[in-house]
């Protein structure tokens, strides 16, 4: 078995700033801000108005297609506004916006235990995933129930949990699994039953040797068949195609998915909300996170609350006056920010706050080929990063573009400083704006044709 991937890049994993911080309860907010885009895929509709009461994991977003998921209030209180707000994705978005009466009211049937859950069938389970909005808690924010319904020709045999953690600096999943091992390993289970997976893996890099033990000792105690895997410490192990290839030595093909060769892969996290959804009927409201990094006076690993105001976290660990950046997420895909007007989203792993000097001009690639070298993906990012910047997208979709998992290591070895994945990510921006613009033109051509065939209908009658 290869337990290893081509490429990658080993930054130091920065993670002795807070991987013996046990996770603390963060003190519940006033006010809780819940935005409806939190996934990939479609935002919710809000369906709550401004004064209305609201009870703790009541829906206040309705997913408004198959591939998105419902949002929860994670307070009871009142709706004081739902408008436009800051998103870390950048722009605003619509967010319901919530004033906790701190009475801790949980909507009528939630937060109640199922003793029996092994007597559900995967339609329940798949319901309970669905019901609770839950999304891929390692960054991804892939809706679940969408991955875990593959269609029938794409037969999922292996599962594995990612217990990875392969950003620097991130020690949430790490410390979830030295804490509530049991829940995940429970989470595994229902979700290899609600895809049929026999072979059942849980990969975690080496630099974890705790997290290791104690998952072995869970997963003997209740399933001897999952198999904890330790992986060579080496960035980005926690990518889907790139643990596949470790774990299986199967390789996801060019614009494939894990299941087209027969797995599925979800972050440790996930599989712990799932455990809660499945046995207490309880909603992604909450998640660990990490907040850490050089400008944090005391890095800590912290349950929060969705909709969580940033800054109030931040102010409970403390910012060092030399702070000059903030990421959400981990230092090689994470997303930087310029305000802390933010919340905690179901995606958010982690709040980086970095002292440092500005990166400066980048310069022309000088052909040194450590990007070619390194790129797990096998792809040439110094041709795409070229292309680009002349804004040249369909040779660079010709190029692989969309193999790209931008996973930031051509840009972390470039010794240009140039800014490969953020050329890249333009690119996928304009190519989805580009099929966006020819799908609409298809649809109105459509609707001509369908129209004057009307039109020819009533003349000959
Ligand atoms: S960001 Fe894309 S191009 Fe760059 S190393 Fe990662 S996969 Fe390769
Ligand atoms: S690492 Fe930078 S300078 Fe070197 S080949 Fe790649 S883009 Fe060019």
């Amino acid at each position: 078995m290869a337990h290893t991937f081509v490429g990658g890049v080993h930054p130091h994993d920065m993670k002795h700033l807070s991987k013996d911080k046990a996770i603390e309860n963060a003190p519940i907010p006033k006010v809780v801000r819940i935005p409806m885009a939190q996934h990939l895929g479609a935002p919710c509709k809000p369906v709550v108005e401004k004064g209305a009461p609201v009870k703790k994991g009541q829906v206040v977003g309705e997913a408004s297609a198959f591939v998105s998921a419902p949002v929860h209030s994670s307070v009871s209180g009142k709706v004081v506004d739902v408008g436009s707000y800051e998103h870390i994705f950048g722009d605003l978005v619509t967010s319901v916006v919530i004033e906790n009466d701190g009475e801790d009211t949980w909507a009528e049937g939630l937060n109640v235990e199922t003793p029996d859950i092994d007597s559900l069938g995967a339609d329940e389970l798949k319901k309970r995933i669905t019901d609770a909005g839950i999304v891929g808690l390692g960054g991804a924010t892939f809706p679940l129930h969408v991955k875990v319904s593959p269609p029938k020709n794409k037969p999922i045999n292996s599962f594995i949990l990612n217990g990875v953690e392969c950003q620097p600096y991130l020690t949430a999943d790490d410390r979830l699994m030295l804490e509530k091992p049991d829940g995940i390993i429970q989470g595994l289970r229902i979700l290899c039953k609600v895809v049929g997976a026999k072979d059942r893996y849980i990969g975690i890099e080496a630099n974890k040797p705790d997290a290791i033990k104690v998952m072995r000792e869970a997963a003997a105690k209740v399933d001897p068949s999952i198999k904890v895997v330790a992986l060579p410490v080496k960035y980005p192990q926690g990518a889907e195609k790139q643990l596949i290839k470790a774990i299986l030595d199967r390789e996801v093909p060019s614009g494939g998915l894990p299941m087209d060769v027969g797995a599925l892969v979800n972050n440790v996290g996930t599989a712990f909300a799932t455990w809660e959804a499945v046995k207490y009927n309880k909603p992604l409201i909450e998640r660990v996170l990490t907040v850490t990094g050089e400008g944090i006076e005391n890095p800590k690993n912290l349950l929060a609350l969705v909709g969580h105001p940033i800054k109030e976290l931040l102010d409970l660990c403390g910012v060092k006056a030399g702070a000059n950046k903030i990421i959400l997420g981990g230092p090689m895909m994470g997303l930087a920010q310029y305000t802390t007007d933010l919340v905690v989203i179901k995606g958010t792993s982690g709040i980086l706050v970095m002292e440092g000097k500005p990166v400066g001009r980048y310069g022309p690639c000088i052909r040194c080929g450590r990007c070619v070298d390194t790129c797990p993906m096998r792809l040439v990012p110094s041709r795409l990063s070229v292309l680009l910047e002349a804004k040249n997208v369909a040779l660079a979709k010709a190029s692989n573009l969309l193999d790209c998992i931008e996973c930031g290591v051509c840009t972390y070895v470039c010794p240009a400083k140039r800014p490969i994945v953020q050329f890249i990510k333009y690119g996928k921006g304009e190519l989805r704006a580009i099929q966006a613009k020819e799908r609409a033109k298809a649809e109105a051509k459509k609707a001509q044709e369908e129209e004057k065939k009307k039109e020819e209908a009533t003349a000959s009658k």
